[in-house]
C-alpha cells in the first residue's frame, strides 16, 4: 500500500471551522452558519477556524475573499489560527489524488459530459445519486494500453474514485456521528464513481474538504443541511487515508421571506449592504438568529 501523505492525528479539543466559497459576498445565511461553527467553540472553549474554499477558480474571486474575511471580522468572528485558502496548497491535494491512484482506487475518465449522456441514453436507465446521473463506468473499462496512449496524447481528464474498489478497501459499514442523532449509516455507494479530480480543476470539493478538515485537527463540522448527503462520500475518503471522522452538525438553512433558501442571486442582501444601510454587527448577528 502506497504511504499516506500525512498523518493528521485526532485532535483533543473542539475544533470547529466555516468553509465558505468565495464566489459572492456573504448574507445572512453564511453569517448563521459561520455563528453557529464560531458559538460550538466558544461554547466548548475550543477553537474555530476560517478556511477559504476557492478551488473553483472559473468561480471563486480573489475579491470574493477579501470581502468575506473583512465581513467575519467586522462580526468578531475572529479565527483561532491562520486562515486557509485552498487554492495554495493544491500541490497537498496532489500527493492525496497520487496517493489514491497508486493504489488503484482512481481511474482517468476522459469522457465529456455529453459522451456520459449518450452512454446512459443508450443503457436506457439513468439511476440518479446526489450529484445527478451516476457514472456508467466506460473509462473504467479502459485497458491500462489505452489509457496510457489517451494520457500521452494530451487528452483532458478528470480523476474519478473507483467506488467497488473504494467500498471493498474500506471494509466494514461505514458510521458518520450526527450531533442529536447518533451515528448515521453512510451508503457512498449512492454517488457512483464520484469526480475526485475536474477536468478544469485539480481536485474536489470532496477531497479537499476532507483533507483539510483532517489538517485543521477539525472535531466537529457544522454546515448546511443541503451538504449532509455529501458526508457519506466523505466519510469513505476519511475511511481510506486513516483520517479522523468529525462529528457532523448539519443545520436548516436560512430562509428568505418566500420560503426558499436565502441567495444573493435572489435578492438575499449582502452583509455589507446592511452594514452600509447602517446596520450594527449585533444587529446583524440577531438578524442571522445570532
Ligand atoms: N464551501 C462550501 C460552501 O460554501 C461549504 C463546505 C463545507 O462546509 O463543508 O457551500
Amino acid at each position: 500500500m502506497a504511504a499516506s501523505p500525512k498523518a493528521y492525528p485526532a485532535a483533543t479539543d473542539t475544533t470547529t471551522r466555516f468553509a465558505p466559497s468565495p464566489t459572492g459576498l456573504l448574507h445572512l445565511g453564511h453569517a448563521h452558519s459561520a455563528l453557529i461553527a464560531w458559538r460550538a467553540a466558544r461554547e466548548a472553549g475550543g477553537r474555530f477556524l476560517i478556511r477559504i474554499e476557492d478551488i473553483d477558480r472559473t468561480r471563486c474571486r480573489p475579491e470574493f475573499t477579501e470581502a468575506v474575511l473583512e465581513d467575519l471580522a467586522w462580526l468578531g468572528l475572529e479565527p483561532d489560527g491562520p486562515v486557509r485558502v485552498q487554492s495554495r496548497h493544491f500541490g497537498e491535494y496532489r500527493a492525496v489524488l497520487e496517493n489514491l491512484l497508486a493504489r488503484g482506487l482512481l481511474y482517468p475518465c476522459f469522457c465529456t459530459r455529453a459522451e456520459i449522456a449518450r452512454e446512459v441514453a443508450a443503457i436506457g436507465a439513468a439511476p440518479h445519486g446526489p450529484e445527478g446521473v451516476l457514472y456508467p463506468g466506460t473509462c473504467r473499462r479502459l485497458s491500462t494500453a489505452e489509457r496510457e496512449a489517451r494520457i500521452a496524447s494530451g487528452e483532458v481528464y478528470a480523476l474519478r474514485l473507483d467506488m467497488a474498489a473504494a467500498l471493498a478497501e474500506a471494509g466494514g459499514p461505514l458510521l458518520f456521528e450526527e450531533v442529536g442523532e447518533g451515528p448515521l449509516r453512510c451508503d457512498p455507494a449512492r454517488f457512483g464513481d464520484a469526480v475526485l479530480a475536474r477536468k478544469d480543476t485539480p481536485a474536489s470539493y470532496h477531497l479537499c474538504v476532507t483533507h483539510d478538515d483532517a489538517l485543521g485537527g477539525v472535531t466537529l463540522v457544522t454546515r448546511g443541511e443541503d451538504l449532509k448527503p455529501a458526508t457519506e462520500l466523505h466519510r469513505l475518503i476519511q475511511a481510506l487515508m486513516g483520517w479522523p471522522a468529525p462529528a457532523y452538525r448539519h443545520h436548516r438553512l436560512l430562509l428568505g421571506p418566500d420560503g426558499r433558501r436565502l441567495a444573493k442571486r435572489d435578492g438575499a442582501p449582502a452583509l455589507r449592504e446592511l452594514r452600509a444601510a447602517g446596520r450594527s454587527a449585533a444587529e446583524v448577528i440577531a438578524m442571522a438568529g445570532g
